[in-house]
């Protein structure tokens, strides 16, 4: 068995975070691929390391002084490598950020280096080799992360070595230069280097105890989720998940590693699973709730829109000619209804609307505002009847007015539209359904 772990940042915010971690590999042989973020929040109002990497280079780039903010991003690190008690000096790492930084080279170079320090301490912590990721993990010209290379250089320097720290967040372009990953991006080079290297397992290391089945602000203690699929992960977090990156799927998910959502300060927790396919009913029907809120409804009205070949592409042509993506698009026999984001809509709309009067000669269009979606997942409504109509009788008891309805062909989610205002109340109508009384 080979595992790839990864560790959060708050998993490794401290000294003493380290330790659990140390504690946490230690215990099993398998863990011999460690991707670490940089440190994250100590306490509620502290401040991730990122983002005094991003702050301090900030001034630099504006040519002030920044000695103070490095100063106190150097004490994080000092901060650990004490309680820690490890024989190491970043004196000279330290050296090389700041003639960096003073040489203005970049905004990526510089929160990079946030995994790249904490991978050194955590390399020294363990007695693990320390790959620079710059190194074995590449981008294209254009920025896009170049998936065959990086899997063919990093799967042969991995193979050479017994055990390695590889930071998460960045790696480089085809001439050096470093790069990173959008925010949480330490979850995508985990799973990199879990394709790479072959893993059974990608261990995702955090401070909960897994994939919770609903928004604990909306849900007062969700219960959490034992194992969900790729397929039902990806439609939740595109709606609001955040609990690992959303490209952090897609790696894995091509060679079938499943990933393991642990937690770093309950180590005996099984966590969840994510998986490709699984025999196991989710148990309760639904396997998680998310939403968005923030949408326009645009609907377009045409007598006998039906026995019109063509018009569904000329409607869509007004949104695409003004470069504005859609998320939904319910239709009726002579109405069409096209679901967008309203600050990408909003300044747009008249453009849109006389795009819609030139392309589709429409005889209505009318525009609703502040509308929220829900996505109702599950791989268990395929085989389970009348999981729409309990989810409609919930809301209709809880007075939410449904604005939208769209199930997919896979039956894998439902789509519920309703008011801003009634989202909270939705979310919490529909977990109770399926959650707290099982009705
Ligand atoms: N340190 C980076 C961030 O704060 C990346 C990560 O933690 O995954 O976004």
């Amino acid at each position: 068995m080979r595992r790839v772990v990864k560790f959060g940042g708050s998993s490794l915010a401290s000294a003493e975070q380290f330790e659990k971690v140390g504690a946490i590999i230690r215990a099993d042989k398998e863990r011999k691929f460690v991707v670490p973020s940089a440190p994250g929040k100590r306490y509620p109002d502290d401040i991730k390391v990122t983002d005094m990497l991003y702050s301090c280079y900030a001034l630099a780039e504006a040519g002030k002084d920044f000695s103070n903010e490095m100063k106190a991003i150097k004490a994080r690190y000092q901060e650990i490598i004490d309680g820690l008690k490890l024989d190491l000096s970043l004196e000279e790492a330290f050296a090389t950020v700041e003639k960096n930084f003073k040489a203005k080279a970049g905004k990526d170079y510089a929160a990079s280096r946030g995994e790249f320090l904490n991978g050194i301490i955590m390399a020294a912590y363990l007695k693990f080799e320390f790959i620079d990721s710059a190194t074995v993990i590449f981008f294209d010209e254009d920025g896009k992360f170049n998936a065959d290379k990086t899997n063919e250089v990093l799967s042969a320097r991995l193979e050479k070595c017994e055990a390695a720290v590889i930071p998460g967040f960045y790696g480089a372009y085809e001439d050096g230069t470093v790069k990173t990953f959008s925010r949480g991006g330490s979850d995508i080079t985990g799973s990199i280097v879990a394709k790479a290297v072959k893993a059974d397992v990608y261990e995702n290391w955090t401070d909960v105890s897994g994939v919770l089945i609903a928004d604990p602000r909306i849900i007062k203690d969700p219960k959490g989720i034992e194992v969900i699929t790729y397929r039902e992960l990806r439609e939740l977090s595109y709606m609001g998940f955040t609990v690992l990156h959303e490209d952090a799927i897609f790696p894995v998910r091509q060679m079938g590693i499943p990933i393991n959502i642990r937690n770093t300060n309950a180590p005996e927790d099984n966590g969840t699973w994510i998986v490709e396919s699984t025999c196991q009913k989710s148990k309760y029907v639904i396997t998680g709730i998310a939403g968005k809120k923030g949408f326009c409804s645009v609907n377009i009205e045409k007598e006998m829109m039906n026995s019109e070949i063509g018009f569904g592409r000329k409607v869509l042509q007004a949104f695409e000619y003004n470069c504005i993506y859609f998320e939904h698009v319910p239709s009726g026999i002579d109405t069409m209804t096209v679901f967008v984001h309203q600050d990408e809509f909003m300044h747009k709309e008249q453009n849109v609307v006389g795009a819609l009067h030139r392309l589709a000669n429409p005889d209505v269009i009318d525009i609703e505002a502040d509308l929220a979606l829900i996505a109702v997942v599950g791989r268990g409504m395929k085989s389970v009847r009348g999981t729409a109509g309990r989810i409609f009788s919930a809301l209709a008891h809880a007075n939410v007015n449904v604005k939208m309805i769209d199930q997919g062909s896979s039956e894998l989610n439902i789509i519920i539209g309703v008011e801003n205002d009634d989202f909270e109340i939705a979310i919490k109508a529909i977990y109770d359904i399926f959650v707290e009384t099982r009705l």
